[in-house]
């Protein structure tokens, strides 16, 4: 059939956007089966079938759409919005992702010049702004494991790709917790085999730097992981507790309060060593980090979270205290104040947290006995105030009461003539 026109639409098409927007995927399959069904017909607006499955949020028709055919690229919406826009308009980081790893372009603008990622951001779906600022396809990867030019060899061993891959595309940048992937593969945690890998991740970085649509958010992350990458190595040749010791670095707390230095300042050097200075995103955390004195807010790691992942205040108390990982829920017993995902995490942490756990017990008791006191003072004083209130009140209902039998009429006139104001 030939292409589509905006809104030139068969019955049988007319029919497939109301069982898309009705979320009957079995009925949009045996449509899509159809001989005068185009997967990318376009309704008068310039919509297609995907970017209406998108926008509305089903993931199992966005799936089978793709499945069909369905051009991810498609644009001729009439302000020049894409599917992946309308993914993230719909908040849904699983659509998101599926357009992502489609070949969604990410860089493409709508009519008011803005990209998928800032207009997700516009309207507070972070979660999605997250997943398309750190889409790095598994494709653009793979180009490295195969010889290029002269090259005998590649630069990447295709045993690496998926393990790499795996640390590139985590949202999670706390360096205890990348370590930790490097650690459970043992592809990975060897000398040579993370050198390659950091190569690799410089090479990506200038790519980004240089493209014509620079991608200065993607090459810091790159330039970053490579700096934990390279961290890795360095442990693995010259100490004998290896990847346990650098993390071990990694989570050792000061003895006042438990403030992780090591980590700081591994951080704060990562971002300094980025060999672009002129790129604004190095000058924007310079800026942020240098007056801030180790140990105090924001830390390093919750400066470069936000810049590249944009995701804000992440230091709340879901995360794990050891990894940064989202969703941690088992509690220190006697603190109280420190949360981790589990006991790994939570044993990882003991050796430096001891030191601090009792000072944090009394803290936390401090604190709510100056809490529940607050409390009592303000429920007495609010009663006070409830009681003045009801006092003064009393005096003036008498009053009002005796004058209310004089102005009655007054009252009736004047309410007349408030209603003929309001009538002209
Ligand atoms: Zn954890
Ligand atoms: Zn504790």
């Amino acid at each position: 059939m030939s292409a589509s026109k905006k809104g030139d639409l068969t019955s049988s098409e007319k029919e497939l956007f109301e069982v898309i927007t009705a979320g009957n995927v079995q009925e949009a399959s045996r449509l899509l089966g159809c001989k005068d069904v185009r997967v990318n017909c376009l309704d008068e607006y310039g919509m297609t079938p995907l970017m209406h499955a998108a926008y509305k949020g089903k993931a199992d028709m966005c799936k089978l759409l793709l499945q069909h055919g369905a051009d991810v690229n498609c644009n001729e919406h009439e302000h020049g919005y894409t599917a992946l826009m309308f993914a993230g308009l719909s908040g849904k980081t699983d659509i998101t992702w599926m357009m992502l790893d489609a070949g969604a372009e990410t860089d493409v603008v709508n009519s008011v010049g803005r990209t998928a990622a800032q207009m997700a951001a516009f309207v507070g779906q972070h979660d999605c702004v997250t997943v398309i600022n750190n889409f790095f396809s598994r494709a653009r990867l793979d180009y490295y494991t195969k010889p290029q030019g002269l090259e005998k060899k590649p630069k990447l061993p295709p045993k690496l790709a998926g393990p790499l891959h795996k640390v590139i595309m985590s949202t999670n940048l706390n360096p205890v917790k990348m370590v930790m992937l490097v650690k459970e593969n043992p592809l990975l945690a060897e000398v040579e085999a993370l050198d390659q890998c950091r190569r690799v991740m410089e090479l990506i970085c200038e790519k980004c730097i240089k493209q014509q649509d620079m991608n200065e958010v993607l090459a810091m992350k790159m330039h970053y992981i490579s700096c934990v990458l390279g961290k890795c190595a360095s442990f693995l040749k010259d100490r004998e507790d290896k990847l346990d010791g650098l993390i071990k670095s990694l989570l050792k707390g000061q003895d006042s309060d438990g403030f992780p230095v090591y980590q700081e300042k591994f951080i704060r050097e990562c971002i300094r060593k980025f060999p672009y200075c002129d790129a604004t995103l190095l000058q924007q955390l310079v800026r942020s980090i240098a007056p801030v004195e180790i140990g105090n807010d924001p830390t390093a790691l919750s400066v470069l979270t936000q810049a590249i992942t944009g995701q804000v205040g992440f230091m709340d108390a879901e995360f794990c205290t050891s990894c940064g990982e989202k969703g941690a829920e088992k509690r220190c017993s006697i603190c109280k104040m420190v949360i981790y995902c589990d006991q790994t995490c939570q044993k990882m942490h003991w050796f430096t947290h001891k030191k601090v756990c009792k000072k944090l017990q009394e803290q936390r008791e401090k604190q709510e006995a100056e809490t529940a006191k607050r409390r009592m003072q303000q429920s007495k004083e609010d009663n006070k105030a409830v009681q003045e209130a009801t006092d003064s009140m009393q005096e003036l209902s008498v009053e009002t009461n005796s004058e209310a039998d004089l102005s009655d009429s007054a009252a009736e006139t004047s309410n007349a003539t408030a209603i003929e104001a309001a009538n002209n």
